[in-house]
């Protein structure tokens, strides 16, 4: 074994400046390598989760994929981690009807991100953080995450929450130009203005409308899967035509600074393996553990 590896394996965590001349990219690192990437991650691992839909007339396919990794990037620059490789199996049924959506079955969604976490605890991960790039799987993420209580597991997934940070938040709404901003919108223009400005046709913005058309108007009190295309039939909300680079760094930097911090204590800090171990052993058996915290 390289010399390098084997120090790194030994003392990685004392030296996190080795760390610079792994790859972040789990399909980038050798084997060895990958032995040495899960202790100095602290056996964290970051699954940037996209999908592939439409984004509006003027965005790629893959526009919360590419976001999503590209702050997982700026995040994995300030304190280490490693990225799972492109993930875009997840919730997209109301996406069906528009060109390019790959929308797999719900089991098969849900059961891919199981075995891809048991398969990554199965080579060292202990401390899985799902970062989610695309609002659809929001609900999705969630249940996957309480509902890995079900059954006992040796690693915690994490579901990365970001918070508003109100400098930024100030400063984006200082540069903002469209009051309804939401798919393929100013907002996510922007992000890719910031990072792939060669992926954005800023002249076809306009080519469809993005208004929300509130088809079900006059019926209170209900949720419905149908919801999103009776508002947004074109699957895009907004107007992306005024999007600005800045707007894009600002909202990119910003969940990578909140992410670096997540991993960077994670790292540290086995409280939710800790937890779960003994809710484990009480659910087992939950009268003879009764009254055990
Ligand atoms: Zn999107």
């Amino acid at each position: 074994m390289d010399l390098r590896i084997l120090f790194l394996i030994m003392f990685g965590c004392f030296y996190t400046g080795w760390g610079e001349g792994l790859p972040v990219q789990y399909e980038e690192l050798t084997s060895p390598e990958l032995v040495a990437a899960v202790h100095l991650s602290g056996g964290t691992i970051v699954i940037p989760l996209g999908i592939l839909e439409k984004h509006g007339p003027h965005l790629p396919l893959g526009t919360d994929l590419i976001h999503v990794r590209e702050m997982v990037f700026r995040a994995v620059k300030q304190e280490f981690s490693v990225v799972f490789p492109p993930y875009y199996f997840g919730q997209i049924y109301e996406a069906r009807h528009q060109p390019g959506t790959i929308a797999y079955s719900p089991d098969l969604v849900w059961r891919l991100l199981q075995e891809t976490c048991d398969e990554l605890y199965r080579n060292g991960f202990r401390k899985i953080i799902l970062v989610n790039g695309h609002g659809g799987n929001a609900h999705f993420l969630s249940y996957f995450c309480q509902s890995q209580l079900s059954v006992r597991k040796n690693y915690a997934v994490i579901l990365f929450k970001p918070e508003e940070d109100p400098v930024v938040e100030a400063k984006i709404k200082k540069l903002r130009a469209t009051a309804t901003d939401g798919h393929a919108g100013e907002t996510e223009t922007s992000m890719m203005l910031a990072h792939r400005p060669d992926l954005v046709h800023l002249d076809r913005c306009r080519d469809e409308p993005g208004e929300d058309r509130n088809r079900l108007s006059g019926l209170p009190y209900a949720d419905t899967g149908i919801w999103w295309y009776a508002r947004f039939p074109n699957h895009y909300a907004g107007d992306g035509s005024e999007a600005k680079e800045e707007i894009g760094d600002l909202i990119l930097d910003s969940g990578a600074g909140q992410l670096a911090e997540l991993i960077r204590i994670l790292k540290q800090d086995d409280r939710i393996l800790e937890l779960q171990d003994r809710f484990y052993e009480a659910a087992g058996a939950p009268i003879q553990m009764f009254g055990v915290e």
